[in-house]
């Protein structure tokens, strides 16, 4: 991911609209970028919209075998997981295969990086490896943000048959394993919390300590469903926010996944303490997940990011678009988010999230840049808002990652 070239775009989005924008990249970096300049003959033209790559903070790739499979019957999310467990069985050498079908799905999608939150553990390593070199192969960056999974409730409970392969045994045991990887480029490790459910309190602290020592980002799972809540209140007496701040697990370096059910206090804490909210809005969708409350939690501090999760939908502009449009339904009220934070929520939150330079087209950033195009031209009069609201993932012709060229249509 060090190429090097010049790209000559259209309309550019630099936090503001730009015609006739020069892109010179360097070594994998944005070297410098200008707006209202003519076309050099050597550069590539891009056509259409260009954006920051986008970034999906979010993903459980192996759940992409779940789309439409689930949709006959009945039942809640607790329902959907046992599903989900029956798909959680792999060789390498076929989740390489299908991690590439999942990679080069994003790709198209117009996601340069992707997050992916990794917790099957049967071969050590192996999956993770698969994820690493099927990511390596289809050009797209990943973070890889391995799991520590120990547990089957906030009760102690042991692990049900289907999270033996999850667990590690002991945190010790999470470390010893992800001291075996390495960053390497295109490649950012980060460290997760499965949930307060899977991890108990001591357990988190070495999690968070690990990533601390080593500036790797940090996710977790957080207040979902609402059953989650009332377990950790019932065995903790505290919301599970209340249990990570507790633990001292919240920081600028925290990305909290979903945070649904959360209190009047939870908003305090996590805005305070600066966390990333990931919201997933096409599966929350999918598997009867409620309406969190973003604005809330954007406007107490928390920066947003979204991801595609079970990978149900593949379309970071959607989850953008739907992060606002799901409120709407749940509150009455239209516009609580304006676009450019939706947009900045697809690109550079996400960015930040998985501990990357990327999601803005300025001179030092990674050199990750997607063009939106659609046949009939009328949309080029619009307002930048159109991006978000008037594309879609299926509208993406051309992608590069780091100067490298991988999506060309
Ligand atoms: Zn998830």
């Amino acid at each position: 991911m060090k190429g090097s070239g010049r790209w000559h775009a259209e309309q550019a989005w630099l936090g503001h609209r730009a015609e006739n924008v020069l892109i010179e990249v360097r070594d994998g970096r944005i070297e410098a970028i200008e707006e209202g300049t003519p076309a050099p003959t050597d550069a590539i033209a891009l056509k259409g919209w260009t954006i920051p790559g986008l970034a999906n903070a979010h993903s459980h790739a192996f759940q992409r075998l779940l789309r439409g499979e689930i949709e006959s019957g009945g039942g809640d999310f607790w329902e959907w997981r046992a599903q989900m467990y029956r798909f959680t069985e792999w060789d390498p050498a076929d989740y390489f295969k299908h991690a590439r079908l999942v990679f080069r799905e994003m790709l198209e999608a117009g996601i340069t990086a992707a997050g992916e939150f990794h917790y099957l553990h049967k071969h050590g390593n192996q999956l993770g490896e698969a994820l690493i070199d099927a990511a390596r192969e289809e050009g797209i960056r990943l973070t890889l943000i391995d799991a520590c999974y120990l547990r089957g409730g906030l009760d102690g409970g042991p692990l049900e048959a289907e999270q033996l392969t999850f667990s590690d045994g002991d945190a010790d045991g999470w470390a010893r394993r992800m001291d075996q990887l390495r960053d390497t480029d295109g490649l950012r490790l980060a460290a997760a919390i499965h949930s307060v459910r899977a991890v108990d309190s001591e357990s988190m602290r070495v999690v968070a300590t690990y990533a601390r020592d080593r500036r790797m980002p940090l996710h977790v799972h957080l207040a979902e469903q609402l059953a989650e809540v009332e377990e950790c209140l019932a065995v903790e007496g505290c919301t599970p926010a209340e249990l990570l701040d507790r633990e001292g697990i919240l920081g600028p370096d925290l990305t909290a996944v979903h945070a649904i059910h959360v209190s009047e206090h939870d908003i305090a804490l996590l805005g305070e303490n600066q966390v990333s909210v990931c919201a997933c809005p096409t599966t929350e969708r999918d598997l009867g997940d409620r309406v969190g409350p973003l604005i809330a939690l954007a406007e107490a501090g928390c920066g947003l990011c979204v991801g595609s999760d079970s990978n149900a939908v593949i379309d970071v502009i959607e989850e953008a678009r739907a992060l606002e449009l799901d409120q709407r339904r749940a509150t009455g009220r239209r516009v609580l988010h304006q676009p450019e934070d939706l947009l900045r929520a697809a690109t550079a939150g996400g960015m930040q999230s998985l501990g990357w330079d990327a999601g803005e087209l300025r001179q030092g950033m990674l050199a990750d840049f997607v063009t939106l195009d659609q046949p009939d031209s009328l949309w080029r009069e619009l307002s930048p808002s159109y991006i978000v609201y008037g594309f879609s993932a299926c509208d993406v012709v051309n992608v590069v990652v780091g100067g490298v060229t991988v999506v060309q249509k």
